[in-house]
């Protein structure tokens, strides 16, 4: 892959509302365009597949990590495959824009290592355990069992925080969404 095509990565524990910063990245710099991922997990209700990831079965996604398609993939949740195809950052290089990856944190330094300075990679901080308990739970979109999975992965990633290249902590979604804006600008010259 040429290494003059940079890339960025917003990375963070579920919950921590990196969706949200995502968004806002992608509704404020054209330049930029969403890396939509494979998943093997179900799609929400409001979900679309295509959009929001490419939703496969396992078998597909084994074979596609066979047929080495995936610049990184990680089974993010038990059970659960997620992955970037090589052909995503393709697709949206191609078309003159600059891929935002919403990856979890292993993925996260996995992509890191591959393109070095070409990608910026940036942390989103929950401001602390108790409140991601609490935004997971008004999500509703978690059963019990998944919550818990999902605070303990969190726990486990928030160690991770000081491999990134910016770490913005989110207990004002308005101000992280600003902090986020002017580090990627910075980083693209815009
Ligand atoms: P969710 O199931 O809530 O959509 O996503 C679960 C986690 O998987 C999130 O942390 C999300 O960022 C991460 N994720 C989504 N796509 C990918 C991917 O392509 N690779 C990796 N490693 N993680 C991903």
């Amino acid at each position: 892959m040429a290494d003059n095509k940079k890339l960025i990565i917003i990375t963070a524990p579920s919950g921590a509302g990196k969706t949200s910063v995502t968004k806002y990245l992608l509704s404020k710099i054209p330049l930029l365009s969403f890396s939509i991922s494979a998943s093997t997990r179900k799609p929400r209700s409001n979900e679309t597949d295509g959009k929001d990831y490419y939703f496969i079965s396992e078998n597909e996604f084994h074979q596609k990590i066979h047929e080495h398609k995936f610049i990184e993939w990680e089974m993010v949740y038990e059970g659960k495959y997620y992955g970037t195809f090589k052909s995503e950052l393709e697709r949206i290089w191609n078309d003159n824009k600059i891929p935002l990856l919403d990856i979890d944190v292993k993925g996260a330094i996995h992509v890191h290592e591959q393109f070095n300075n070409n990608c910026l990679t940036i942390f989103i901080e929950p401001p602390s355990v108790d409140e991601l308990k609490k935004r997971l739970q008004s999500r509703g979109t978690e059963s019990l069992e998944s919550l818990q999975t999902r605070l303990n992965k969190a726990i486990f990633e928030l160690s991770f925080k000081h491999q990134f290249n910016k770490i913005v902590v989110n207990d004002n979604l308005e101000y992280a969404c600003m902090e986020t804006e002017k580090i990627v600008k910075e980083f693209l010259n815009l």
